[in-house]
């Protein structure tokens, strides 16, 4: 794994369905220096993992991501992916996952892996994956983003490495961290709630999101009509 400062970047591969093998950068990320000013012009949704995607629960092997996933995500995030044709990324919370926590590191990096085979198997794949490992209160340079949701860094990093233009993207989350990071990160950002995992109830809401609705199912659906599908 490449090791940048607060950063680092590894790539999975996975066998599509016509035999290409396909590439998703997964990324670990601590911290973003600040340096986005918003002259990308491409768009972006990202998406929240645990409780969005998957079901909460311990994720020790690959069968365990397969037990845990929300019925239809996958088909609906490929569907998402194909129609829109806009990058998907998962931008997830990982708290604990230090390169110090050589187990819960690898766990946390096999589901991730799993779940970006599911999408490739399934004629999809993610433009990328960022989890943070960081504690929630942990301390992080001076003058740079934490990259731990409530805030920003992870949105700010994708939006400077590939170009995002953060205030013409969306945010599909089921915590009101979720909605306040991508907030943070622009503020004009369309944020969309799911009614699964912590339903929106993890906090007092600061706004009201976009959108709030049952699943990612419905997120997904939700997405392509505002695109115009
Ligand atoms: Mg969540």
């Amino acid at each position: 794994m490449a090791v940048d400062k607060g950063r680092q970047v590894r790539r999975m591969e996975h066998a599509a369905p016509d035999g290409a093998v396909l590439e998703t950068p997964l990324e670990v990320l601590d911290f973003h220096m600040p340096a986005y000013t918003c002259d990308g012009n491409k768009r972006a949704i990202f998406v929240d993992r645990d409780g969005v995607l998957n079901r909460f629960g311990e994720m020790k092997k690959p069968g365990d991501v397969d037990e845990l996933m929300v019925p239809g995500a996958v088909e609906s995030l490929v569907s998402l992916m194909k129609t829109s044709r806009l990058p998907v990324y998962v931008v997830s919370n990982q708290q604990g996952c230090s390169t110090e926590a050589f187990a819960k590191r690898a766990r946390a990096e096999m589901a991730m892996d799993r779940l970006a085979e599911l999408v490739v198997a399934q004629g999809g794949k993610f433009a990328g994956v960022v989890f943070c490992p960081n504690k929630s209160r942990q301390q992080v340079p001076e003058g740079t983003v934490n990259a731990f949701k409530p805030h920003g860094g992870m949105f700010l990093e994708v939006a400077l490495r590939d170009g995002i233009d953060l205030s013409q993207s969306y945010m599909i989350g089921d915590s009101v961290k979720d909605m306040v990071s991508a907030r943070s990160a622009h503020p004009e950002m369309t944020t969309v709630l799911v009614k699964t995992g912590n339903k929106g109830q993890d906090e007092p809401r600061p706004f009201e999101p976009d959108g709030f609705v049952a699943n990612i199912v419905e997120a997904s659906q939700w997405v392509l009509a505002r695109e115009g599908f």
